[in-house]
């Protein structure tokens, strides 16, 4: 049976900062490959991906998960890619994101298949793509999957959810995230004749007022409220007698399912054409808001969850974007794994028990699922 807790050292000594694979898929498909796994490597671009699955029948389970880590930047007292244990915790960049998170789920599976065989089936989308562009990753392998008809039942992401302890959180959406770019344009002038001039500034003054002065809805069940915040007011008038002949703002809207990019887009350019008639605006989604409703999948896997962690999750939308958001437009979707609070520092850390309560957690998540 695979070891999590070593697969997690192999897999940390791999120095994998997107877009360098540096040997973690190859570490992974050496510990899969044995358990019957059919492996399929997927190459796009610069980037490593890995298809991984065992059976061919029904129920299929997905787990998605990212062996690719952020740079280790300064500040660390152990070698970021030496995945030391000191006093019971392991330390290395993607300890904690994500790599401990695909070694409990390949080590909970190992288990499950020492027990006999499997009624349905267990697959693995395992990408190097997920802490930068995010380009030649999730989104392709998925395109690939769709193809080959590979779209699990249920798909488990393994990023770190849990807030405080381990199964206190289970991400059942996501909200999306949009930027937005204002230009609006009037006639420069002399600051003493405005009479003769058209000042974009205040025109974008009353654009910005007017989205700012109520909140974008009340939130939902399942969400909170969206926001929306404006980051950037740019003029870059260097003079104080000229009326300037354009004012840019910048702005990201946080927003949940009741809201799209369409909707959002349509809201900004009325509320621009209330104030200004020249006016550009430019939009950059990068993830519609997705929920996966409450019904028997993620009730199958927060009784898992609870029964082993001693935990109920909390159903949780909050938070930054993930991968999630584009296996969402594929099947059922939740996220669930340790606890991240070292995610990205210095230091990164997880405790070695966790891993294997997570190994755990995840084998009750694979039985529970009736595979
Ligand atoms: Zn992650």
């Amino acid at each position: 049976m695979v070891d999590p807790v070593a697969l997690t050292q192999a897999l940390v000594r791999c120095a994998s900062v997107t877009p360098e694979n540096a040997g973690a898929m190859e570490v992974l498909e050496a510990a899969l490959t044995p358990l019957g796994f059919t492996c399929t490597r997927l190459r796009f671009g610069a980037i490593e991906n890995l298809f991984a699955r065992i059976g061919t029948g029904a129920p299929h389970l997905g787990f998605a998960g990212h062996t690719d880590v952020v740079p280790p930047g300064t500040g660390w007292t152990v070698d970021p890619f030496g995945a030391e244990i000191r006093d019971g915790v392991l330390y290395g960049r993607g300890a904690a994101d994500m790599k401990s998170g695909v070694a409990a789920f390949v080590a909970a599976a190992s288990q499950r298949l020492a027990a006999g065989p499997l009624t349905g089936s267990l697959s693995l989308l395992i990408t190097g793509d997920e802490e930068a562009d995010a380009v030649d990753g999730t989104v392709k392998v998925l395109g690939w999957m769709e193809q080959h008809g590979q779209v699990p039942d249920f798909c488990l992401v393994g990023e770190p959810t849990s807030v405080a302890l381990l199964g206190d959180t289970v991400k059942i959406g996501r909200r999306g995230s949009l930027n937005a770019r204002i230009t609006v344009s009037g006639t420069q002038g002399h600051a003493a004749y405005p009479q003769r001039a058209d000042n974009p500034v205040h025109r974008l003054v009353r654009v910005l007022a007017d989205l700012t002065v109520a909140p974008l809805d009340a939130g939902t069940e399942w969400f909170e409220a969206s926001t929306l915040q404006v980051t950037s007011v740019d003029v870059g008038n260097a003079a104080t007698n000229v009326i300037p002949g354009s004012a840019v703002a910048k702005l990201n809207i946080r927003f949940n399912d009741t809201h799209s990019e369409a909707s959002l887009t349509e809201h900004l350019r009325a509320a621009c054409a209330r104030h200004a008639e020249k006016f550009d605006l430019t939009v950059s989604c990068s993830g519609e808001a997705f929920l996966t409703k409450p019904g028997p999948a993620v009730e199958k896997l927060s009784a898992a969850i609870a029964r082993a962690t001693n935990r109920t999750p909390k159903l949780d939308t909050g938070g930054g974007t993930s991968d999630a958001r584009f296996i969402a437009r594929h099947c059922p979707v939740a996220e669930f794994g340790l606890v991240g609070t070292s995610m990205h520092k210095a230091d990164e850390h997880v405790p070695v028990a966790q891993i294997t309560q997570l190994t755990a957690a995840y084998g009750a998540v694979i039985e529970a699922f009736g595979v």
